[in-house]
Protein backbone atom coordinates (compact mmCIF):
# COMPACT_ATOMS: atom_id res chain seq x y z
CA UNK A 1 0.00 0.00 0.00
CA UNK A 2 1.43 3.14 -1.28
CA UNK A 3 0.56 6.53 1.32
CA UNK A 4 0.89 9.92 -0.84
CA UNK A 5 0.51 13.78 0.39
CA UNK A 6 1.52 15.48 -2.71
CA UNK A 7 0.13 15.63 -6.57
CA UNK A 8 3.12 14.33 -8.39
CA UNK A 9 3.65 11.18 -6.97
CA UNK A 10 -0.34 10.92 -6.66
CA UNK A 11 -0.22 10.80 -10.66
CA UNK A 12 2.14 8.25 -10.84
CA UNK A 13 0.86 5.98 -8.66
CA UNK A 14 -2.46 6.17 -10.23
CA UNK A 15 -1.10 5.73 -13.89
CA UNK A 16 0.68 2.60 -12.43
CA UNK A 17 -2.60 1.02 -11.11
CA UNK A 18 -4.77 1.98 -13.39
CA UNK A 19 -2.57 0.14 -15.94
CA UNK A 20 -3.39 -2.66 -14.02
CA UNK A 21 -6.77 -2.73 -13.71
CA UNK A 22 -9.93 -0.55 -12.81
CA UNK A 23 -9.78 1.68 -9.50
CA UNK A 24 -12.47 2.72 -6.98
CA UNK A 25 -11.75 5.55 -4.98
CA UNK A 26 -13.14 5.85 -1.74
CA UNK A 27 -13.10 9.79 -0.11
CA UNK A 28 -12.94 10.42 3.21
CA UNK A 29 -11.94 12.51 6.25
CA UNK A 30 -10.25 9.84 8.48
CA UNK A 31 -10.54 8.71 12.01
CA UNK A 32 -11.90 5.37 10.05
CA UNK A 33 -14.59 3.02 11.31
CA UNK A 34 -16.48 -0.10 10.16
CA UNK A 35 -18.96 2.14 7.90
CA UNK A 36 -15.72 3.28 6.30
CA UNK A 37 -14.24 -0.19 5.89
CA UNK A 38 -17.42 -1.51 4.42
CA UNK A 39 -17.27 0.94 1.72
CA UNK A 40 -13.64 -0.15 1.00
CA UNK A 41 -14.65 -3.93 1.31
CA UNK A 42 -17.55 -3.07 -1.21
CA UNK A 43 -15.17 -1.25 -3.72
CA UNK A 44 -12.59 -4.32 -3.36
CA UNK A 45 -15.02 -6.06 -4.45
CA UNK A 46 -16.06 -4.16 -8.05
CA UNK A 47 -12.67 -2.78 -8.71
CA UNK A 48 -8.85 -4.26 -9.06
CA UNK A 49 -7.13 -1.72 -6.90
CA UNK A 50 -8.98 0.90 -3.90
CA UNK A 51 -8.05 4.25 -3.21
CA UNK A 52 -8.78 5.81 -0.34
CA UNK A 53 -8.72 9.70 0.25
CA UNK A 54 -7.96 11.01 3.54
CA UNK A 55 -8.69 15.13 3.90
CA UNK A 56 -10.35 16.87 6.64
CA UNK A 57 -11.70 19.17 4.24
CA UNK A 58 -11.62 22.92 6.19
CA UNK A 59 -14.04 24.35 3.39
CA UNK A 60 -17.32 22.12 4.36
CA UNK A 61 -16.72 23.24 8.53
CA UNK A 62 -18.60 26.48 9.26
CA UNK A 63 -16.36 28.82 10.90
CA UNK A 64 -18.36 27.76 14.57
CA UNK A 65 -17.91 24.19 13.46
CA UNK A 66 -15.52 20.96 14.85
CA UNK A 67 -12.52 21.66 11.76
CA UNK A 68 -10.01 21.86 15.13
CA UNK A 69 -11.09 19.23 17.04
CA UNK A 70 -11.87 16.87 14.22
CA UNK A 71 -10.15 13.37 14.87
CA UNK A 72 -7.20 12.96 13.02
CA UNK A 73 -5.09 9.14 13.37
CA UNK A 74 -3.56 9.06 10.11
CA UNK A 75 -1.21 5.95 10.88
CA UNK A 76 -4.19 3.94 12.63
CA UNK A 77 -6.25 4.64 9.51
CA UNK A 78 -3.40 3.66 7.39
CA UNK A 79 -2.97 0.63 9.20
CA UNK A 80 -6.74 -0.40 8.60
CA UNK A 81 -6.74 0.02 5.01
CA UNK A 82 -3.50 -2.09 4.90
CA UNK A 83 -5.41 -4.77 5.97
CA UNK A 84 -8.12 -4.23 4.09
CA UNK A 85 -6.29 -4.67 0.84
CA UNK A 86 -6.34 -0.74 -0.29
CA UNK A 87 -3.68 0.02 -2.89
CA UNK A 88 -3.61 3.52 -2.62
CA UNK A 89 -3.41 6.15 0.41
CA UNK A 90 -4.48 10.32 -0.63
CA UNK A 91 -3.40 11.99 1.85
CA UNK A 92 -2.62 15.37 0.88
CA UNK A 93 -2.07 18.56 3.28
CA UNK A 94 -4.25 21.86 3.06
CA UNK A 95 -1.55 23.21 1.05
CA UNK A 96 -1.11 20.63 -1.23
CA UNK A 97 -5.31 20.08 -2.09
CA UNK A 98 -5.61 24.51 -1.89
CA UNK A 99 -2.43 25.67 -2.73
CA UNK A 100 -2.03 29.65 -2.17
CA UNK A 101 -4.40 31.38 -3.87
CA UNK A 102 -6.61 29.05 -4.51
CA UNK A 103 -9.96 30.52 -5.60
CA UNK A 104 -12.81 28.52 -7.48
CA UNK A 105 -15.69 27.00 -5.91
CA UNK A 106 -18.31 24.49 -7.04
CA UNK A 107 -21.58 24.98 -6.21
CA UNK A 108 -24.83 22.67 -6.95
CA UNK A 109 -28.25 24.25 -6.29
CA UNK A 110 -31.36 21.99 -5.81
CA UNK A 111 -30.24 18.69 -4.03
CA UNK A 112 -28.01 21.03 -1.80
CA UNK A 113 -30.63 22.93 -0.57
CA UNK A 114 -32.37 22.21 2.91
CA UNK A 115 -31.55 20.12 5.13
CA UNK A 116 -27.65 19.97 5.90
CA UNK A 117 -27.39 22.36 3.12
CA UNK A 118 -29.47 24.87 5.75
CA UNK A 119 -28.40 23.94 8.70
CA UNK A 120 -24.70 23.99 7.29
CA UNK A 121 -24.77 27.37 5.06
CA UNK A 122 -21.85 26.66 2.36
CA UNK A 123 -20.86 22.63 3.86
CA UNK A 124 -21.72 21.17 0.53
CA UNK A 125 -20.03 23.98 -1.96
CA UNK A 126 -16.98 22.60 0.21
CA UNK A 127 -17.85 18.79 -0.10
CA UNK A 128 -19.05 19.38 -3.86
CA UNK A 129 -15.40 21.62 -4.45
CA UNK A 130 -13.36 18.68 -2.76
CA UNK A 131 -14.63 15.82 -4.19
CA UNK A 132 -14.58 17.24 -7.86
CA UNK A 133 -10.73 17.79 -7.05
CA UNK A 134 -10.54 14.25 -5.81
CA UNK A 135 -12.53 13.15 -9.20
CA UNK A 136 -9.72 14.62 -11.33
CA UNK A 137 -6.69 13.74 -9.06
CA UNK A 138 -7.60 10.36 -8.93
CA UNK A 139 -10.07 9.90 -12.29
CA UNK A 140 -11.32 6.49 -10.56
CA UNK A 141 -13.70 4.03 -12.72
CA UNK A 142 -16.17 4.67 -9.61
CA UNK A 143 -16.45 6.18 -6.15
CA UNK A 144 -18.17 5.10 -3.23
CA UNK A 145 -20.00 6.65 -0.88
CA UNK A 146 -22.31 6.13 2.39
CA UNK A 147 -26.22 6.40 1.86
CA UNK A 148 -25.61 7.92 6.34
CA UNK A 149 -24.48 11.07 4.02
CA UNK A 150 -27.75 10.85 1.44
CA UNK A 151 -27.80 14.60 0.81
CA UNK A 152 -23.98 14.68 -0.49
CA UNK A 153 -24.67 11.70 -2.26
CA UNK A 154 -27.74 13.49 -4.27
CA UNK A 155 -25.56 16.56 -4.93
CA UNK A 156 -21.97 14.61 -5.97
CA UNK A 157 -24.74 12.45 -8.39
CA UNK A 158 -25.77 15.70 -9.54
CA UNK A 159 -22.50 17.51 -9.60
CA UNK A 160 -20.92 14.34 -11.76
CA UNK A 161 -23.55 14.68 -14.47
CA UNK A 162 -23.66 18.33 -14.65
CA UNK A 163 -20.25 19.40 -14.99
CA UNK A 164 -19.33 15.60 -16.94
CA UNK A 165 -16.91 14.74 -14.92
CA UNK A 166 -15.16 11.81 -16.15
CA UNK A 167 -16.60 8.89 -14.81
CA UNK A 168 -17.14 5.47 -17.26
CA UNK A 169 -20.89 4.97 -16.86
CA UNK A 170 -24.18 6.08 -14.65
CA UNK A 171 -23.67 3.68 -12.09
CA UNK A 172 -20.04 4.83 -11.57
CA UNK A 173 -20.91 6.34 -8.42
CA UNK A 174 -22.22 3.89 -5.79
CA UNK A 175 -24.03 4.54 -2.40
CA UNK A 176 -23.52 1.74 -0.01
CA UNK A 177 -26.18 1.27 2.70
CA UNK A 178 -25.75 3.03 6.61
CA UNK A 179 -23.58 0.87 8.64
CA UNK A 180 -24.81 1.00 12.39
CA UNK A 181 -23.90 -0.03 15.76
CA UNK A 182 -25.67 -2.78 17.78
CA UNK A 183 -28.52 -0.22 18.92
CA UNK A 184 -29.49 1.06 15.76
CA UNK A 185 -26.69 4.31 16.01
CA UNK A 186 -25.56 5.23 12.94
CA UNK A 187 -21.64 4.53 12.54
CA UNK A 188 -20.08 8.41 12.82
CA UNK A 189 -16.54 9.72 13.48
CA UNK A 190 -18.48 11.89 15.52
CA UNK A 191 -19.86 9.05 17.89
CA UNK A 192 -15.89 9.60 19.55
CA UNK A 193 -17.32 12.96 21.18
CA UNK A 194 -20.37 11.56 23.37
CA UNK A 195 -20.31 10.89 26.51
CA UNK A 196 -21.13 7.78 28.00
CA UNK A 197 -24.56 9.52 28.82
CA UNK A 198 -25.37 11.24 25.80
CA UNK A 199 -24.37 7.94 23.89
CA UNK A 200 -26.96 5.52 25.89
CA UNK A 201 -29.15 8.90 24.51
CA UNK A 202 -28.36 9.28 21.17
CA UNK A 203 -30.13 5.60 20.81
CA UNK A 204 -33.65 7.37 20.57
CA UNK A 205 -32.74 9.06 17.37
CA UNK A 206 -32.87 6.06 15.27
CA UNK A 207 -35.73 4.65 17.41
CA UNK A 208 -37.49 7.35 17.44
CA UNK A 209 -37.13 7.31 13.47
CA UNK A 210 -38.18 3.93 13.34
CA UNK A 211 -41.17 4.37 15.33
CA UNK A 212 -42.15 7.74 13.24
CA UNK A 213 -41.87 5.68 9.91
CA UNK A 214 -44.25 3.24 11.16
CA UNK A 215 -46.42 5.82 12.72
CA UNK A 216 -46.69 7.49 9.03
CA UNK A 217 -47.32 4.09 7.38
CA UNK A 218 -49.71 3.75 9.17
CA UNK A 219 -51.57 6.68 8.38
CA UNK A 220 -50.35 9.35 10.54
CA UNK A 221 -49.65 12.63 8.80
CA UNK A 222 -46.17 13.45 8.05
CA UNK A 223 -46.20 16.90 9.94
CA UNK A 224 -47.29 15.57 12.73
CA UNK A 225 -44.80 12.23 12.93
CA UNK A 226 -42.02 14.55 12.62
CA UNK A 227 -43.10 16.91 15.26
CA UNK A 228 -44.09 13.91 18.10
CA UNK A 229 -40.02 12.63 16.73
CA UNK A 230 -38.72 16.35 17.73
CA UNK A 231 -39.95 16.11 20.91
CA UNK A 232 -39.40 13.01 22.01
CA UNK A 233 -35.99 13.15 20.92
CA UNK A 234 -35.42 16.59 23.19
CA UNK A 235 -37.21 14.32 26.12
CA UNK A 236 -34.78 11.54 25.58
CA UNK A 237 -31.54 14.40 26.10
CA UNK A 238 -30.58 15.87 22.47
CA UNK A 239 -30.32 19.76 23.16
CA UNK A 240 -31.73 20.48 19.77
CA UNK A 241 -33.25 19.50 16.48
CA UNK A 242 -31.88 21.41 13.32
CA UNK A 243 -34.49 19.27 11.58
CA UNK A 244 -36.82 15.95 10.80
CA UNK A 245 -38.03 16.22 7.49
CA UNK A 246 -39.44 13.41 4.85
CA UNK A 247 -38.21 14.30 1.47
CA UNK A 248 -38.79 12.58 -1.65
CA UNK A 249 -35.60 9.93 -2.18
CA UNK A 250 -33.82 10.98 -5.37
CA UNK A 251 -35.04 15.06 -6.33
CA UNK A 252 -34.78 15.78 -2.20
CA UNK A 253 -38.26 17.74 -2.47
CA UNK A 254 -40.28 18.30 0.64
CA UNK A 255 -43.12 15.43 1.14
CA UNK A 256 -46.61 16.22 2.72
CA UNK A 257 -48.07 13.19 1.87
CA UNK A 258 -46.86 9.38 0.79
CA UNK A 259 -47.36 8.59 -3.17
CA UNK A 260 -45.48 5.87 -5.24
CA UNK A 261 -42.44 7.61 -5.16
CA UNK A 262 -39.51 6.68 -2.57
CA UNK A 263 -39.53 8.89 0.48
CA UNK A 264 -36.99 9.12 3.33
CA UNK A 265 -36.95 10.48 6.84
CA UNK A 266 -34.19 12.66 7.34
CA UNK A 267 -33.19 13.90 11.20
CA UNK A 268 -30.06 15.90 12.49
CA UNK A 269 -30.01 16.63 15.90
CA UNK A 270 -27.83 17.86 18.84
CA UNK A 271 -26.88 16.04 21.96
CA UNK A 272 -23.92 16.99 24.39
CA UNK A 273 -22.40 19.76 21.51
CA UNK A 274 -21.81 16.74 18.85
CA UNK A 275 -24.47 17.34 15.77
CA UNK A 276 -25.80 13.71 14.49
CA UNK A 277 -27.59 12.95 11.26
CA UNK A 278 -29.86 9.95 9.71
CA UNK A 279 -32.00 9.13 7.36
CA UNK A 280 -34.30 6.06 6.29
CA UNK A 281 -36.41 4.85 3.70
CA UNK A 282 -40.06 5.62 4.81
P1 LIG B 1 -16.58 10.91 6.34
O1 LIG B 1 -15.21 10.44 6.71
O2 LIG B 1 -17.49 11.12 7.50
O3 LIG B 1 -16.55 12.09 5.38
O4 LIG B 1 -17.24 9.72 5.54
C1 LIG B 1 -16.59 9.17 4.42
C2 LIG B 1 -17.56 8.28 3.69
O5 LIG B 1 -17.99 7.25 4.56
C3 LIG B 1 -18.82 9.03 3.23
O6 LIG B 1 -19.20 8.56 1.94
C4 LIG B 1 -19.82 8.64 4.27
O7 LIG B 1 -21.15 8.68 3.81
C5 LIG B 1 -19.40 7.21 4.57
N1 LIG B 1 -19.91 6.80 5.87
C6 LIG B 1 -19.79 7.45 7.05
N2 LIG B 1 -20.44 6.80 8.04
C7 LIG B 1 -21.01 5.71 7.46
C8 LIG B 1 -21.83 4.64 7.95
N3 LIG B 1 -22.20 4.56 9.22
N4 LIG B 1 -22.23 3.70 7.05
C9 LIG B 1 -21.85 3.78 5.75
N5 LIG B 1 -21.09 4.76 5.24
C10 LIG B 1 -20.67 5.71 6.08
Amino acid sequence: MQIVRELDPLRNAVAALKADGALALVPTMGALHEGHLTLVREARRLAAHVAVSIFVNPRQFGPREDLAKYPRQLERDCELLEAEGVSLVWAPGVEAMYPAGYATNVSVSGVSEGLCGEARPGHFDGVATVVCKLFNQVRPDMALFGEKDWQQLAVIRRMARDLDLVLPHAGAIRGVPTVREADGLALSSRNAYLSPTDRAAAVALPTGMKAAIAAIRAGTPIAQATARLKAELVEAGFASVDYAEVRDAASLAPVEALDADPARLFVAARIGGTRLIDNMPV
